[in-house]
């Protein structure tokens, strides 16, 4: 490999670079660093699918009337630990936890939905007109086994509707979020919906599980064991074939509501009809966040074996964080698990454009007012491509064709002279002479 620095006369090469070469090279090779494990990079070659989805989300965002929301990506880890709940997984095995100078202890946020509510809480938004809409697009980081499409960090978009406890607002984010994946062209959206009902009909439930289970403990899975002392609904979201086989006959929780919660989720339901909706009543949906109340649901499609996106009402959360009662709803869409989905179906992303011109210079005069052509190929808005690092034409000529550009602009020795340069029509291969001094009317003009 060549480094234009070493081109130098050592003569004229800075002090610290001097010795630096005449420095002796460790002799042991030093190991190429990665990235942390589970933690990707998203190449330009990906990039395409994860700007559609961007775009889809802020179209969405747009025609629904949602403002946009950045909260940081550190938080006090009090927040998830309240929010979430002490016992979840995501809570007990899955923060990054950093250590800071202060007491506080801070976490890489595992999930949007906290931030968001502490935010609104933070700076009052509660003075804006209701319900709030806020949308949000992010990285998010939990400390999982990275296996496929499960990342350490990990994007996640999410919708929230905050200040009102209309069922209506339920359907309209499940409705969002089939949008979202229909804009997106992915096909047998499938909706799985429940009810967990209130802090009320809830406990009784509760009761009435844990008195189903009583006896069965030893033939659950270990995890189960530990749900039913700290979480006895999650033992509903097992998938262990031991667990089961007791789900069919246990207590369903839709059977369990108190009047309220059975009216809301009866006219959620109506809603989702009325818009024509096709939805899955699933007994066994619990959602695994302690925030979760009344509905909850999940969104993905027959055509994978992955969930895409999730959510349900938060009317607590508030509270939990110390905040006074204020009602919500939303839903987050696994930003990666849409990709993998997007590659799977062979779905186009942003196509990005191709340049207009290839920018191709000949001798050192010709490099040299290279970077004023540049500079007002730029400020036209003309999209340019260049190799100005080489000076063979072949070679230019090549990246030229390769870059896809309509035009090729050749300035070489003469034409610096002449105050004019070629402009070369890639498909056609017919040349002209322009004057220097008309690049950019002339591209202009040409289609
Ligand atoms: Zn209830
Ligand atoms: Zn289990």
């Amino acid at each position: 490999m060549k480094f234009g620095l070493w081109h130098l006369s050592f003569h004229f090469m800075p002090k610290f670079l001097q010795q630096k070469k005449g420095a002796k090279t460790k002799k042991k090779a030093k190991t190429l660093l990665q990235s942390p494990k589970g933690m990707h990079d998203i190449l330009p070659e990906e990039q395409p699918l994860f700007l559609k989805i961007r775009q889809v989300g802020e179209k969405i965002a747009d025609i629904y009337n949602f403002s946009k929301i950045d909260t940081p990506i550190l938080e006090q880890k009090a927040i998830f630990e309240r929010a979430v709940g002490e016992a979840t997984d995501i809570v007990q095995k899955q923060m990054f936890t950093i250590k800071s100078r202060g007491d506080s202890q801070l976490v890489l946020r595992p999930e949007g939905t906290a931030s968001v509510m502490r935010a609104y809480l933070q700076h009052g938004l509660a003075h804006l007109p209701h319900p709030l809409k806020l949308f949000y697009e992010g990285p998010m980081f939990r400390y999982e086994q990275p296996q496929a499409g499960r990342y350490r960090q990990f994007y996640q978009t999410g919708f929230e509707i905050i200040g009102t406890e209309d069922p209506i607002y339920d359907a309209q984010i499940i409705l969002l979020a089939k949008n979202f994946l229909e804009e997106l062209k992915l096909k047998k959206i499938n909706i799985q919906i429940n009810s967990i009902g209130c802090n009320v009909c809830r406990e009784k439930y509760k009761e009435k599980l844990l008195a189903y289970y009583k006896g069965k403990q030893n033939r659950l899975c270990a995890d189960c064991r530990k749900r039913l002392v700290i979480n006895p609904l999650r033992i509903l979201d097992c998938k262990n074939p031991h667990c089961e086989v007791f789900k069919k006959d246990a207590p369903v929780m839709l059977d369990n509501l108190c009047s309220n919660c059975k009216t809301h989720f009866k006219e959620v339901l109506e809603y989702l009809d009325e818009a024509s909706l096709i939805y899955n009543i699933n007994f066994h949906l619990v959602r695994g966040l302690d925030y979760y109340n009344k509905t909850v649901f999940e969104i993905s499609s027959d055509e994978f074996d992955f969930a895409l996106g999730g959510g349900g009402r938060y009317d607590y959360l508030s509270q939990m964080l110390g905040g006074p009662k204020v009602p919500a709803v939303g839903i987050s869409l696994g930003i990666e698990r849409l990709v993998e989905a997007m590659k799977i179906k062979n779905l186009e992303g942003i196509v990005v454009r191709k340049p207009k011109v290839f920018l191709i210079q000949l001798g050192s005069q010709a490099k040299k007012k290279s970077i004023k052509i540049l500079k007002e190929l730029y400020e036209a808005g003309i999209k340019t491509a260049e190799a100005l690092d080489k000076d063979s034409l072949r070679v230019q000529l090549k990246a030229a064709d390769k870059s896809g550009a309509d035009f090729a602009l050749i300035l070489g020795q003469r034409e610096v002279l002449d105050e004019s340069i070629i402009l070369r029509d890639m498909r056609t291969g017919v040349q002209e002479n322009i004057a220097i001094n008309k690049i950019v009317e002339e591209i202009k003009k040409r289609k």
